[in-house]
């Protein structure tokens, strides 16, 4: 590996290691403010996330319903208190299209910052609510709890949604093209690390039942031949760490990250992505088959399936409890 994966991991360390009272840091459990705002998610608003942006339609790119999405999401970022929400635009061989996207201002460092993301866009003439309207939900419920008066983060958190996701993965490609190289400066807060969530709902076993699998399990993945890889295994294991202690079902680590967003970013910061199944060993196989059809809709989804999504949106936040130093601030006496 290049020197860029060690400095990554570096950075990743030095990082944890700052993270005032973390102890050993991603083995160790969270602590109550963590609990605290953990538990101030809500799987209700989660499902109602998802049911907001399907009402869209499959959000594919070039149409009104794509751009009546991004103007959705970003009303959604502004009810949660955002003031600072911005459009990304980008040329796509399809024409300008725009990603979207807040940031809560760290209180420390706020020139260093996680990126946690999703893509909005979608296709099948269906729904998209699986991919990837359940991915934008849990950023947006994650957006939304972290935008509460009292909450601080010690370190940025930026909340992006992806456009053209589907066809060219050119909104975080353009992304992290662009932004790359201004990171540390007054225009981009430095990168500490990239989470994507794309399909988070369905994991009914190999081959599919019509039940939720008995081992479902959500998985985070990683790119071993990245740059980025040694960096990226720690931010994977704060997540499974974060799991362990606050989610429903269990996470497991794989290492060949692929067909998602967070590859954009694999050789420039650690990237990780979170979803249902692995997508080589599962996705493309077939492991949701609503994907891309007119049957990826709201109510293809069960209780179970909303749960498990939901378990996600609880495990990236424990996560990003000690990553970015989240805590509450203590009521002003009066
Ligand atoms: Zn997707």
């Amino acid at each position: 590996m290049t020197h860029f994966s060690r400095r990554g991991a570096a950075a990743l360390a030095v990082v944890l290691l700052a993270a005032p009272g973390t102890g050993a840091q991603t083995t160790n459990a969270p602590s109550d403010q963590v609990r605290t705002v953990v538990g101030r998610l809500e799987l209700e608003r989660f499902k109602a996330h998802v049911k907001g942006l399907t009402e869209f339609g499959d959000r594919m790119v070039g149409t009104q319903r794509n751009r009546d999405a991004i103007d959705w999401l970003d009303r959604q970022l502004r009810s949660f208190g955002y003031s600072n929400i911005q459009r990304h635009r980008f040329m796509s061989a399809n024409g300008p299209l725009e990603n979207v996207y807040a940031t809560k201002v760290g209180t420390v460092t706020p020139g260093e910052m996680y990126i946690v993301s999703a893509h909005m866009d979608g296709r099948g003439d269906g729904e998209a609510a699986d991919d990837d309207a359940s991915g934008c939900a849990v950023v947006l419920e994650l957006a939304r709890v972290l935008g509460m008066p009292d909450v601080r983060t010690n370190r940025s958190v930026r909340f992006i949604f992806w456009n053209n996701e589907e066809f060219g993965m050119d909104g975080s490609g353009t992304y992290a093209l662009e932004r790359s190289r201004l990171q540390g400066t007054a225009a981009e807060p430095t990168w500490l690390g990239i989470i994507q969530h794309d399909m988070m709902m369905f994991d009914h076993g190999m081959p599919p039942g019509p039940r939720q699998s008995p081992n479902a399990d959500i998985n985070i993945e990683y790119q071993e031949s990245s740059r980025m890889a040694a960096g990226s295994a720690i931010l994977a294991a704060a997540l499974q760490a974060a799991n362990r202690s606050l989610a429903d079902y269990p996470a497991t680590i794989g290492t060949n990250m692929a067909g998602t967003d967070s590859i954009q970013f694999q050789d420039l910061a650690p990237s990780v992505s979170v979803r249902e199944n692995e997508r080589i060993t599962g996705i493309i196989r077939g492991s949701n088959p609503n994907h891309h059809q007119a049957t990826d809709a709201y109510n293809s989804y069960g209780d179970e399936d909303f749960r498990f999504g939901f378990s996600a949106v609880r495990t990236t936040l424990g996560a990003l409890g000690q990553l970015a130093g989240v805590s509450l601030a203590m009521p002003t006496s009066p």
